[in-house]
């Protein structure tokens, strides 16, 4: 049966376990809702922007940030938000996974966990700065990252990192990423699969789908730069 919009909203917040603050009334224009997945471990809320079809089957994920020292993505993922809702797609838009780590300035949470460690699939307890957590999902930021990828199941996501400037060709697929690179102007690499990465973990739970990790050079995008990686998903997701 098809769902109206507002219920699934609801049935995702519910199914997620979300906070249901959900900011679906308080839309910016037609086709363009924001809400609040839930909240970072300091209560710094973890905010979505869906634009397009929200009954499209083709569900599109971008995640600007998850190591809050690598936060240039944001300016993608807001530029993104800007260009208005794209044809036939269901695309959802998190700024930032990790708010409390992006006001701090660092990689991991306030508990100083690595989110992109604390991900089920091949979880190792890791130390440092790249501290996994105690166990998997132990952590409100990935749990929410978690729930949502379970309910949407994306065709694509891309999670944008800093500071190597290529793209990680990861276990999905494989010429949707080379294409990426290519619209952007990055070159292409394979990347060391980490334990309890969130790519890893999403090629795994989604075989079909693809999801890839981006990094950006380092410092801030300029506005025609974080345009053109906004442009290049606009096109890719359609
Ligand atoms: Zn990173």
């Amino acid at each position: 049966m098809a769902l109206s919009y507002p219920c699934l909203v609801h049935r995702l917040a519910l199914a997620t376990g979300m906070a249901a603050s959900l900011l679906a009334a308080g839309t910016a224009a037609a086709g363009v809702h924001r809400l609040v997945l839930g909240h970072s471990v300091d209560g710094r809320p973890i905010v979505a922007i869906e634009l397009g079809n929200p009954l499209s089957p083709r569900k599109v994920l971008v995640v600007g940030c998850i190591h809050g020292n690598e936060p240039a993505g944001a300016a993608i993922a807001n530029r993104l938000a800007l260009l208005g809702p794209p044809a036939g797609v269901d695309l959802w838009i998190v700024p930032s996974f990790n708010p409390d780590g992006q006001a701090a300035g660092t990689r991991g949470n306030a508990h100083a966990v690595d989110l992109n460690r604390n991900f089920p699939w091949r979880w190792q307890h890791r130390s440092g700065v790249s501290y996994s957590g105690p166990r998997p999902l132990s952590e409100p930021e990935s749990s929410i990252a978690y729930h949502l990828v379970h309910r949407l199941r994306p065709v694509i996501s891309i999670w944008f990192h800093q500071h190597l400037n290529v793209v990680d060709i990861s276990e999905g697929n494989v010429a949707l990423e080379r294409r990426y690179a290519g619209l952007v102007g990055l070159s292409t690499t394979s990347l060391t699969r980490e334990p309890g990465s969130v790519v890893t973990w999403e090629n795994h739970l989604l075989p079909h789908g693809s999801a890839f990790v981006v990094e950006l050079p380092t410092g801030r995008l300029t506005v025609s730069t974080a345009l053109r990686f906004a442009r290049a998903i606009d096109t890719i997701a359609r």
